[in-house]
């Protein structure tokens, strides 16, 4: 496969995943531009990256941008997402890293406003994003002070965080398994959300054995 070919098949997954995040709701609107995708290309210090201020629903692949990691756009329509900084961070601290989902999903936004962390509470939760998804501090949209707060918090090695006043990140090896760990952020915190409405007292898995 030449490099334009296969340059055109992650921004397809690109593409293709931020229109599935967009039909599903987990950008907060359908008709809004916020949130972002990307997908790290190869062991390259480049990624394809989904453009600002554009609705998924308009987009074609040749609008998904190709960046490198010191955010010199090598193509793409239209300037990069403005949390491009944010990405880049991610992909430096963790190399393990090789797509992420930025959202503005409900019921991680409804944690994000009360500065909650909630615990995975299901094995499928805790094996695939960690023990508890934790919240990043705030700092304004695109700001490098945002990036800097994402990087220190990733040195837990979880693969899904909230971010505080504003929306959800999660991580994956492969764009599939971002896309799963964003749905399955969304269910942790719907469920703990529902459970924490109840009054009850919510079991929470035991702690991991050494
Ligand atoms: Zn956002």
């Amino acid at each position: 496969m030449n490099r334009k070919s296969s340059l055109l098949s992650y921004r397809e997954t690109v593409l293709r995943a931020g229109a599935w995040l967009s039909q599903n709701g987990f950008f907060g609107t359908r008709l809004g531009t916020g949130g972002n995708v990307s997908l790290r290309i190869g062991d390259t210090e480049t990624l394809a990256v989904t453009p600002t201020s554009k609705r998924y629903d308009e987009l074609s692949t040749d609008d998904i941008c190709i960046v490198d990691f010191n955010e010199t756009q090598l193509s793409g329509t239209y300037p990069p997402s403005i949390e491009i900084a944010m990405h880049i961070a991610v992909y430096r601290n963790r190399p393990d890293v090789r797509a992420i989902v930025h959202t503005h999903q409900n019921y991680a936004s409804v944690f994000s406003v009360i500065n909650r962390p909630v615990p995975a509470l299901f094995e499928e939760v805790s094996l695939k994003i960690g023990p508890r998804i934790d919240i990043v501090d705030f700092a304004p949209a695109g700001s490098v002070e945002l990036a800097n707060q994402v990087a220190e918090k990733l040195r837990n090695g979880a693969r899904g965080y909230i971010i505080q006043n504003h929306g959800a990140l999660a991580l994956g090896c492969t764009m599939e398994e971002a896309l799963l760990n964003t749905e399955l952020m969304e269910k942790a915190c719907r469920i703990y959300y529902l459970a924490l409405l109840t009054g009850n007292p919510i079991t929470d898995l035991p702690p991991e054995q050494p």
